[in-house]
């Protein structure tokens, strides 16, 4: 298997300047705790695990943020936090923060922010953290480095968060100079998720809601559970098995729909299949789909296009089936198959059913 290629070490060699003087005020990396419904979203605690490490080489603390109602879900969550490496966790409790809007969440990071002045804070690239970074950042007026994909502290101890951009055919590694907190959100998985330690613990600081329910212009009425909703659940998948153009029409993705439900795990595929209307958009992998970072990730009659590449590498074993022995899939896959897709994966099927049934 040919090595991958590896982002830049940040370095921004050419364009030092002096930091101003009052970013001294600024210390500590924080994580937003993402907790919606209850349940802390797990790209959270795959920051934490980023960010001990931004923070050990920063030499500095750990914190987390968790803003939810008084209940015992936001009870566990901040619990949890210290066991995913918190020194430090900043909870501001309150009624009108049970369900996510925009408006106070904005208020209350703010004000964390504007009072104890982090250096770095993080959040996840979900729909949530994507709303909440955005109006953060714009309201602290700072830099936000969307959809980061590696994290990392230069010489001169500023964050350098890397992204694909020119439709991914590059990396860019951003900073920001001029202004505090820096702000980077990661989409999930594209971190390692660490080990918790159940034996950990830290500090708790509370802060109180400081709008009044009047001034929040926007009203949950009711929740609405989409129980019919068959979403995909590829990031998270153990196994997954994926589809491309190799496999010629709509109807030939139920082989690698038999091979997931064979193996237990989840079915995907490239971006054109999606564009062609043969998947829905929540079963797309790569740059501007799904992360994945599976045990075992097959690819049938994919190419390995440097935009789907991005987001399976995360995945122990790579096992790449083309009729092309030319075929890019082939530089990073663990293991590669020379072979017809439509034979090859009813026969798989067939004896992992016969082995595992
Ligand atoms: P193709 O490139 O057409 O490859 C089909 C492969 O199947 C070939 O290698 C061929 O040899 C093989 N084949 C043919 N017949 C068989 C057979 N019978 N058995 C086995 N193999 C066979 N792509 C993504 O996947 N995810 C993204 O998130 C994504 N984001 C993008 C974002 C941007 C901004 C851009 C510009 C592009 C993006 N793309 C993305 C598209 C990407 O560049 C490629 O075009 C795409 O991944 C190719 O899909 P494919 O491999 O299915 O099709």
């Amino acid at each position: 298997m040919a090595e991958a290629p590896k982002p830049p070490a940040a370095s921004r060699a050419g364009m030092k300047k002096e930091l101003p003087e009052r970013f001294r005020d600024y210390k500590d990396v924080w994580v937003f705790i993402e907790v919606e419904r209850g349940r802390v979203h797990p790209v959270s605690w795959e920051l934490m695990g980023e960010g001990r490490k931004l923070a050990d080489k920063l030499g500095c603390q750990l914190a987390a943020v968790v803003i939810g109602p008084k209940a015992e879900t936001t009870k566990r969550a901040i619990k949890q936090t210290y066991h995913y490496g918190a020194d430090v966790c900043y909870i501001v409790e309150h009624a009108a923060l049970t369900d996510y809007r925009n408006e106070p969440y904005t208020q209350v990071l703010t004000n964390l922010v504007d009072t104890h002045k982090p250096e770095i804070l993080l959040l996840g690239a979900t729909p949530l953290g994507r709303d909440l970074a955005g109006s953060v950042a714009t309201t602290l007026q700072t830099g936000l480095t969307a959809d980061a994909t590696e994290l990392a502290i230069d010489d001169d101890m500023c964050l350098g968060a890397t992204r694909p951009t020119f439709g991914g055919t590059l990396l860019c590694t951003i900073y920001s100079l001029n202004h505090r907190p820096q702000m980077a959100t990661v989409r999930p998985r594209v971190m390692a998720m660490p080990t918790p330690d159940p034996s950990l613990s830290g500090r708790m600081v509370w802060d109180s809601f400081k709008m009044k329910e009047a001034d929040i212009i926007t009203k949950v009425l009711e929740f609405v559970s989409d129980n019919t909703s068959k979403d995909a659940n590829l990031a998270y998948a153990d196994i997954v098995v994926a589809g491309g153009m190799g496999l010629r029409n709509e109807g030939n993705l139920r082989l690698v729909r038999n091979l997931a439900q064979v193996l237990g795990g989840e079915w995907g595929c490239s971006r054109p299949v999606v564009q062609k209307g043969w998947a829905t958009a929540d079963r797309q992998i790569g740059q501007t789909g799904n992360t994945i970072r599976p045990r075992l990730y097959i690819a049938a009659g994919i190419s390995g296009a440097i935009q789907h590449r991005v987001g399976v590498e995360g995945a122990d074993l790579i096992v790449a089936i083309n009729t092309d022995p030319n075929a890019r899939i082939f530089d990073f896959a663990h293991l590669g198959v020379v072979a017809d897709a439509l034979t090859l994966l009813p026969a798989l099927t067939e004896a992992f059913a016969r082995r595992l049934g």
